[in-house]
Parts: structure tokens; sequence; C-alpha cells
């Protein structure tokens, strides 16, 4: 694709997509912001949403709002339909064998904190182990702790090498007759790494272990398929794939959620209840106890259609070629230290710049209309095996441009004579 803005750049892309035209689907995009156009970089930490979500949004508002499954009126089967076409948009999307393996949740916090409180209740006992890598997000670790608090598991850290990739001959040290679950990410949120789960799942499955692999910086980037992964958990958040905020989804092999004793009580997760009894409902109703959040679910929906029109692998081909760019313009600005320079990487530009505190290069790229992560990224043990406390972290979407990436460098080469 030869767009004015490549060639501007003395570049050639096979970009299977015209940018500029994406662009008009997302209408935050298009504002000032301290008198600069926004340049939104933070994509690791929120995405943008297209035009279809927000209509899908007040859509379901303006026609379809009522309560879900009790009511039997019209509006009430319009909003039971639209969830469960939402739930099956997201069993499609991921590959999942069922759509009653989808689980709605808040997010990838909450999906983790129910595996934790339910398989890992019911199955992990003092000495177990946990095994979770140093690239995990503190979502994929403190709910672990938690358990090991009260079980009197242990907690396990698969290394990873300087380049920020996990040491495949330790992990498979480290798994053993007493390992229960791994815990790994697919994609760093700190440095953007792909992990090789597949492989891992694999390896974890010959000792006997399960795995939970969190997907939440995975999904936006790459086609998913939790069949071919064969992992037993997988999990995401809606925010993170161009979808509203608060609303998220747990996949489990049906097998396994049909073992699980549920995690809250309520409404909705029942079949039939007296005072001395509960007769629970099947999964996913089982595990999604009271109103659940039925607007953002449709509006998750719509996002999926979307990014499906565009074709995950056309946004994955195209982010590549835009990342490989990113990080070359980067690492030839004097001063400027790449964290995580893995070969199989997604979008994420973990860096600092000279001894400028990451903040402070957070606020100057600030006041120039770009937005990025400053700090620790809620991945502070990831920091620590560079003995750094954070970093500066652009973090890119299709949306993006190579333009953006110009200014953001042009942008750091003043601030790095500071
Ligand atoms: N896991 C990873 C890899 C993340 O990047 C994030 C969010 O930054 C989370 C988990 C937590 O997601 P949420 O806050 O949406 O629950």
């Amino acid at each position: 694709l030869a767009t004015p803005e490549l060639e501007n750049l003395g570049l050639k892309s096979d970009a299977p997509f015209d940018v500029q035209v994406i662009r008009k689907d997302f209408p935050i995009l298009h504002q000032k912001v301290n008198g600069k156009p926004l340049i939104w970089l933070d994509n690791a930490a929120t995405t943008q949403k297209p035009q279809n979500v927000i209509d899908a949004l007040s859509h379901y508002y303006q026609q379809d709002n009522s309560n879900i499954h009790r009511a039997a009126h019209t509006l009430a089967a319009r909003a039971t339909d639209a969830y469960e076409a939402a739930r099956e948009k997201v069993q499609r999307f991921l590959g999942a064998s069922s759509s009653s393996e989808i689980i709605f949740v808040r997010g990838t916090t909450e999906a983790i904190n129910l595996v934790a409180q339910t398989y890992g209740r019911k199955n992990i006992r003092a000495g177990d182990e946990i095994l979770l890598s140093n690239l995990e997000h503190h979502a994929n670790i403190v709910p672990w702790q938690m358990l090991a608090q009260e079980t009197g598991a242990i907690i396990k850290v698969i290394p990873i090498s300087d380049n920020g990739e996990v040491i495949l001959e330790e992990y498979t040290r480290l798994l053993g007759p007493r390992t229960r679950i791994v815990g790994i990410t697919q994609v760093s949120n700190a440095l953007g790494t792909i992990l090789p789960v597949r492989e891992m799942t694999e390896i974890a499955h010959r000792h006997g272990a399960r795995v939970l692999i969190d997907g939440a910086q995975a999904v936006s980037h790459q086609p998913v398929n939790v069949q071919e992964l064969n992992c037993d958990f997988y999990t995401l958040s809606g925010h993170k794939l161009f979808a509203p905020n608060g609303i998220g989804v747990l996949y489990a092999k049906r097998e396994i959620l049909e073992d699980l004793p549920p995690w809250q009580g309520g409404g909705s997760m029942i079949r039939h209840v007296t005072f001395e009894k509960t007769i629970y409902s099947d999964p996913p109703a089982k595990f999604e106890a009271g109103t659940p959040n039925i607007a953002d679910a449709v509006g998750l929906g719509a996002a999926i259609d979307y990014i499906t029109r565009l074709g995950m692998t056309n946004i994955e081909r195209y982010e590549h070629q835009l990342t490989e760019y990113a990080m070359q313009r980067l690492a030839e600005i004097p001063g400027l230290r790449l964290i995580g320079t893995a070969p199989h990487k997604v979008s994420v530009l973990s860096f600092l710049l000279n001894d400028i505190p990451v903040e402070e290069v957070g606020k100057r790229l600030a006041q120039e209309g770009i937005a990025v992560r400053a700090g620790h990224h809620c991945a502070q043990p990831t920091m620590q095996r560079y003995g750094i406390t954070g970093t500066v972290r652009p973090s890119l979407a299709f949306y993006n441009t190579y333009q953006e990436i110009e200014t953001l460098v042009e942008v750091l080469q003043t601030i790095r004579f500071r």
C-alpha cells in the first residue's frame, strides 16, 4: 500500500488496509491535546473504541435494555438474545468448542481470581506448586499468592533471559510431580515478548499440570485459538480489545468447568434454592451470579465484529511491520536503552532514556500530545529482573501510523538533550 504518509517517509508497505481510513472509525483519535494532535500510544493500558462499539452501547440502552433470563417479555428476550449472541461471538473469536465454555467476567483480573478461588481451592494443597513466569502482570501473581498463603502451596518462578524471553530449559526443570498449575501470559505487557504458550502448555500437560494463559495483551494483536493452544483456562479483558470497560472473559474447558465449584453465589447461577440446599445451574450460568454486564458484553461482541472484519492476520501483519520500524527508529536514538528485545514480540516498546526519570519522559511526551505509560506497568517483578523500577512504554495498535512513530522519535530527540 503506497499511502502518501509512507511515501513521505521513503517507505513501502504491504499493509493490507488503509490506516487513515480505519482511523475515521475511532472518533476519540481526532482531537488535540495540549494544542497537538493526540497520539495514542497507550494501547497496552487500554484501547480506543470504534464507532460501531459506541453505537452498539447506545442502541442497547435506547432500544433493548432489560434484565435477562428471568422476565418473559419482548425486551427481556431481546436483551437475552443480544447477550448470548455476544457469547457466541467470543466463542468463535477464541475458537472454543462451545459457548458454554465462555464465562463473562469484569476482566482478566476477575477471571484469574475466579480460577484461583475455585480450581485452586479445590485442587491445590500445602506443598503443591504453582508455576508463574517472571513476565506476569500483578493480576497473574497476587491471586495465586493469596491462594498460596491460604493453602500452603509454593510459588515458583520461570526465569527470563536478558532479552525478555522465558528460558524453556529452566521451565522444564521447574515442572515436577507437585506442579498443579502453570500461569503464563501469552504476551508480556511490560516488554511485548510473545511466549511460546502452545509448547509450554504441552510440556505442562506431560507433567499433569493445568495451564492458565493470560491473553489480556495477546488477543488484540494476533489470532488466538484455544483449542489449538490446548490450554485449560484463557482470559481476556474487553477494554484492551476495543470494547467497553468492565467486561472480560474466562474460557475454560467444559470438563473442567463442570467439575468446579461456583465462585460467587446469588441469582442466575441456580436451578433450585431452599434454605437447606441449592442446586446450581450448568456452566456458564453457574459462574455468573447476579445481573451481568449485559450492555458491555454486547459492546464486546461489536468490537469482535469490527476486528473480524479487518481480519486478525491483517492486523498482525501491519503491527509487525510497524513494531519493527519503531524498534529500529528508537534504537537509533543515542542514550535510549530498549528493555525487552525478544525476536518474537508485539507492539510494546519499553525503554529508558539516558538517566532521565521515566515519569519525566512521560510528562514531556504528554505535553506534545503523545500518550504513553511510564512506570512499572503492574509488572514489578519484571522490572526487578532488570534492576530498574520502571520504563517508558509506548504501545501500538492497528490504528497507529508510521508518522506517529516519527513524531515520537522527534520529540524524544529533543528530550534527551535536557
Ligand atoms: N494481564 C495482563 C498481561 C495485562 O496487561 C493486564 C492489564 O494491564 C491485566 C492482566 C489485568 O487486566 P484488567 O485490569 O483488565 O483486569
